[in-house]
């Protein structure tokens, strides 16, 4: 069992048990919103389909309209009409023109378009008072091209690729299953919302902060319930749980005689490591049990939102294959003191906002038992190993808006 590992060591041993291949099943465009893509998709269409019109106007020959203008204009003689979606089917000749509509496809003979504003319309004829130009004629594929690949396995279906796959013809798409993660909380002293809180109880908030943040990566939050500190108890409740893609436990890490969820996996699983040097979520332990990776969080319900961001998002990103960074990080100017700790990586909870830069400020107390950092804060604040940073420093920061704030997928 490795221990002390510094933060990247830690992830790097977490994304090297990422090895799992999610199953693959298709889903309808309208199911796809926040799925992740299973393969590339190449455009089964052109788009535009034809050339087409990109205005309102008048189709015709160019040549037929040179030197058009307000004290000149050019009088063709209009044969007919192209809406979109009905095209027109004649031939347009010299001296003639169609009117057409955005989307239309261009009639033959025709290799220009004068814009509606550019014409006046006088019973069977149009008056030109400027020139046709081939400008606005949207070529075939000038958006999509038959055969490229546009969306490619590990993109997240985001509002605009989903409308990008459905203008690329698919109405189903393959993506990955989501991957199970089993949610378990420890502690006697934890209690469901709802049930009586005994003196010294702690209702169970963890189960549903990670579920949120399961779920937002693109996971399927399996809630286990709660267990007490009891080794037998706590492995039977994961044994029965399984399969599982990655399995979350939370209390019962730390040096207490009653952190049964480190001895456990000692005797019945494997651990690979035991603490980070990191503030907070030192405690961390990363195993396996059953071949399953297992997070072991810290209790707090700071450190088990913080570790879980940190470590077990990259997992899922990485088993799901996505194609981008689980989380940014950007500079931001510094506006209340942040305390470091010796030899540790502390992640502070702030409010970052835009004002003339970017600048983070406390979220208030930084405790970790102290939820409302995380439900009210939208960035952590990375304090190197022994600084403290005062007003005014720059420091790098974890913006993370949809994971922390939550998105409902
Ligand atoms: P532990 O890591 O088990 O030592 O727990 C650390 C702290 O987190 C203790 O104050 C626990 O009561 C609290 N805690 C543990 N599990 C939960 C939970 N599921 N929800 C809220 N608080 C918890
Ligand atoms: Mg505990």
């Amino acid at each position: 069992m490795r221990t002390n590992l510094s933060v990247e060591e830690a992830l790097e041993a977490v994304l090297a048990l990422a090895t799992g291949e999610p199953a693959v099943e298709e889903v309808a465009l309208r199911d796809a919103l926040g799925r992740v893509l299973a393969q590339d998709l190449a455009a089964l269409a052109d788009h535009p389909s034809a050339d087409d019109s990109a205005v309102d106007g008048y189709a015709c020959r160019v040549a037929d309209t040179l030197g058009a203008s307000p004290e000149a204009p050019v009088r063709l003689r209009l044969i007919g009409e192209a809406p979109a979606g009905r095209p027109f089917a004649g031939e347009v000749g010299p001296g003639e023109a169609v009117a057409i509509y955005t989307g239309a496809p261009i009639p033959r003979g025709a290799d220009g378009v004068v814009r509606v504003e550019d014409t006046r319309r006088e019973g069977e004829y149009v008056l030109l008072l400027a020139p046709a130009s081939p400008k606005d004629i949207r070529p075939q594929g000038d958006d999509l091209r038959r055969g490229e690949v546009y969306l490619r396995q590990g993109d997240l279906l985001t509002p605009g690729r989903l409308g990008l796959a459905a203008a690329m013809g698919y109405p189903r798409l393959p993506v990955y299953a989501r991957p199970r993660v089993g949610i378990l909380s420890t502690g006697d002293e934890v209690v469901e919302p709802g049930e009586a809180l005994p003196p010294g109880g702690v209702y169970n908030s963890n189960a549903y902060s990670l579920l949120g943040l399961v779920r937002e990566a693109g996971g399927e939050a399996v809630l286990l319930g709660k267990v007490d500190d009891r080794p037998e108890a706590l492995l039977r409740r994961l044994e029965e749980a399984l399969p599982l893609d990655l399995i979350l436990t939370s209390g019962g890490v730390s040096m207490g005689a009653y952190d049964v969820v480190r001895q456990v996996l000692e005797e019945r699983g494997e651990v690979v490591f035991w603490r980070v040097r990191q503030q907070p979520g030192g405690p961390l332990l990363l195993a396996r049990l059953g071949g399953v990776p297992l997070l072991g969080l810290p209790g707090n319900p700071v450190s088990a939102m913080v570790t879980f961001f940190l470590y077990g998002r990259p997992f899922l990103f990485r088993l799901l294959r996505r194609t981008e960074p689980p989380y940014l990080r950007m500079e931001a100017e510094v506006e209340t003191p942040f305390k470091g700790a010796k030899g540790k990586t502390v992640f502070r909870r702030g409010v970052l906002r835009y004002q003339g830069g970017w600048r983070v400020a406390s979220t208030g107390n930084q405790s970790s038992a102290v939820l409302r950092s995380m439900a009210f804060g939208n960035a952590l604040v990375v304090v190197p190993p022994d600084q403290d940073l005062s007003p005014g420093a720059w420091a790098e920061v974890i913006p993370a808006p949809m994971a922390l704030l939550g998105l409902p997928f």
